[in-house]
């Protein structure tokens, strides 16, 4: 299958933005649900807009179809990138349909997620992207759970440890899995965070507060 379709800065389904472009690379927004509920994130603070992309998803969440739709032409693009104002492995099925049409059409698929994927769906995921994503960037936010639970507010108990598991999983599925924490939020400690992924085998990258990617 070859994803073609005209390219478009933004593409919008019923008014949603569902597919739209930051330096290169094509970001998809298919839910606005989230397992946490980040004191820091915009949506939680009435922001929905990233970069003058609203990224509200009002109604039905957007079908497989619009999103390869969405994915534009490849032509175009670095890389794809699952990230909106939600977290995409609540929507694992759909994450997997697309990124497995995507397989040889795009250079690359990433996700970036909350590493909580496991922790939903009792059961080890990280085989489910084998193939299929090249790259996983997880929120990893905190040197320690106490850090992590005042920022991050998990709905499910055990979440520190769950991203930190999913991270050490993922490693024989994706090749590149890269742990970030945001610096500047209260209490985190960039470079004990740093030394949790260089423990682990796996990327460190600093973002910064407001700054998607
Ligand atoms: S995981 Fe992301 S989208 Fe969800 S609440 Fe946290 S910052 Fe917001």
């Amino acid at each position: 299958m070859r994803v073609r379709v005209p390219f478009m800065d933004e593409v919008r389904f019923d008014s949603r933005v569902v597919g739209y472009t930051l330096r290169g690379s094509r970001y998809l927004n298919i839910t606005n649900r989230c397992t946490l509920r980040c004191a820091f994130c915009p949506k939680f603070n009435g922001e929905w807009t990233v970069r003058d992309y609203n990224l509200r998803l009002r109604g039905e969440e957007p079908a497989t179809d619009d999103i390869v739709v969405a994915v534009g032409d490849p032509d175009e693009i670095d890389e794809v990138v699952f990230c909106g104002l939600g977290e995409p492995t609540l929507r694992l099925y759909t994450l997997i349909d697309v990124a497995a049409r995507l397989r040889g059409e795009v250079p690359r698929v990433r996700v970036n997620t909350d590493g909580l994927a496991n922790l939903v769906y009792g059961r080890d995921v990280t085989p489910d992207f084998e193939d299929i994503v090249q790259s996983l960037s997880v929120s990893l936010n905190a040197q320690d759970e106490a850090t992590y639970n005042r920022h991050c507010r998990p709905l499910l108990p055990g979440a520190y440890d769950a991203v930190l598991d999913f991270a050490r999983r993922a490693r024989e599925f994706v090749p590149e899995v890269t742990l970030t924490a945001i610096d500047g939020l209260p209490g985190v400690d960039i470079d004990a965070c740093r030394k949790i992924a260089d423990d682990l085998g796996v990327g460190f990258r600093r973002r910064v507060l407001g700054v998607v990617g």
